[in-house]
């Protein structure tokens, strides 16, 4: 039996788009950031790289010594008698050693870089020491190898390897690695400029007394936190009262200020629902209405040459729609090139749901169940308004349309570790 919804959508006569088409649509408009700038390391953290990265130098740049101990011909130590070698210099890190004599042994310190002659490195726990001799301790021949302890110039990186792609946005030790090829600074996209604002006449700001009929705007922060964790810089253009006129005009003043604008709530039918009718008189809409639970009314177009992307009011669907919806088109826009959150199959703890003709985001959180398998546990209350469920949880689960889910049965968990990061 066709529910409420269902009817509802026949009588809009807007076909509902799927999540995947919708995604892929918006993506395939995202426009690549026009701006490159370079940037110091301890300033690049999270921005995404516009160029390969290339390095000019071998890394480690010599032969080096990976521990404290003896640098020698492995032929020397095993020929010598007792296994005992003449030490014939010191060479500590940072400092450059002479040709090794043959038949002696070099003191070496971890870094320090291999003298020419020596083959192999004998790390000092294994020798005795014995005036201007080292020994190798009784029964320990048998263990050594030739070239042991040396690490190799180029085994990590070699000259002109690419050590990071463009489009991959950096973490702590990328930086690292950037800084071990000896460079100071990385070409970086700008970051993207969000403006956004709210709407509704029912919203009073935090720390404010609520009137009667009112309610505190959570959109707005959450909006603002949501950018800020995958790299966005956000101008806050604050609440925006529901008249047509007042959302024409604050829409406006987003494309002169911001790359791109997102909006929440006023986006549905409804005679109060101005930011369609404001986006179809300033500019064009390109999707809208998405099969998807919660979040249906989502619209995103274009004012002028400012992408404009519209969530929902209700607060869990402004956090579902983002993470789903809009993140992967951000993150093009911002140059990335993994776009899609990795998600993993597991159990569900919960059965005989229904999803309906709508593709459902619950909220999920993992936990071990008897046989130590982990499995799914869904908040008690998935309402498009109930904000504590996205607190309570650690992820979102994804049930296609038209699915029966059983306990035990595979969904698709998306950790927050991966939406609410870049
Ligand atoms: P709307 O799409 O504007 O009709 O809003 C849908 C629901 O979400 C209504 O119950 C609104 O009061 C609520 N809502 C809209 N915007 C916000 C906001 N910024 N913060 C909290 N709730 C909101
Ligand atoms: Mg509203």
């Amino acid at each position: 039996m066709p529910n409420k919804g269902q009817d509802c959508d026949q009588q809009q006569k807007t076909p509902l788009m799927s999540v995947e088409s919708a995604i892929a649509a918006m993506v395939k408009m995202a426009l690549l950031p026009d701006q490159i700038e370079q940037r110091t390391l301890n300033d690049a953290l999270g921005y995404v790289l516009a160029e390969d990265i290339q390095s000019r130098i071998n890394v480690p740049p010599a032969d080096n010594s990976a521990m404290d101990g003896y640098a020698l011909r492995y032929a020397d130590l095993i020929q010598a008698d007792n296994h005992c070698l003449n030490i014939s210099q010191r060479i500590c890190a940072g400092h450059v050693g002479n040709t090794l004599e043959q038949g002696s042994a070099a003191q070496i310190f971890t870094g320090a870089a291999i003298p020419e002659g020596a083959d192999t490195v004998i790390m000092q726990e294994l020798c005795s020491r014995k005036g201007e001799q080292i020994c190798l301790q009784k029964g320990q021949a048998a263990k050594i190898t030739q070239g042991d302890n040396i690490r190799r110039a180029g085994e990590d990186i070699a000259t002109n390897a690419i050590i990071l792609k463009k489009g991959y946005s950096l973490r702590p030790q990328d930086l690292g690695l950037v800084a071990s090829v000896g460079m100071a600074t990385v070409p970086v996209y700008r970051r993207l400029k969000v403006a956004i604002f709210s709407t509704g006449d029912e919203l009073c700001e935090p720390d404010t007394p609520l009137k009667s009929g009112q309610i505190y705007n959570s959109n707005r922060y959450t909006l603002t936190a949501l950018l800020h964790s995958i790299g966005c810089e956000v101008i806050d253009l604050g609440n925006v009262e529901d008249n047509l006129e007042a959302t024409k005009t604050a829409m406006l003043a987003a494309t002169e200020c911001a790359d791109l604008l997102m909006t929440s709530g006023g986006v549905s039918v409804g005679e109060e629902d101005h930011i369609r009718v404001a986006l179809e008189a300033l500019g064009q809409l390109n999707l809208w209405r998405i099969n998807v639970k919660p979040g249906k009314p989502l619209a995103f177009g274009h004012i002028g040459t400012t992408p404009f992307l519209g969530l929902p009011g209700n607060p869990v669907s402004v956090f579902v729609t983002f993470c789903i919806l809009a993140r992967p088109y951000l993150l093009k826009s911002q140059g990335k090139t993994q776009i899609q959150p990795r998600h993993f199959d597991i159990a569900a703890d919960f059965s005989s749901v229904y999803s309906g003709s709508r593709a459902e985001y619950f909220r999920v959180r993992l936990r071990q169940n008897e046989a130590g398998e982990q499995v799914l546990q869904r908040y008690h209350h998935q309402g498009s308004g109930v904000l504590t469920s996205t607190t309570w949880a650690e992820g979102l689960a994804q049930i296609p349309a038209h699915t029966i889910v059983n306990k035990g049965d595979k969904l698709r968990f998306y950790p927050f570790t991966e939406l609410l990061a870049h």
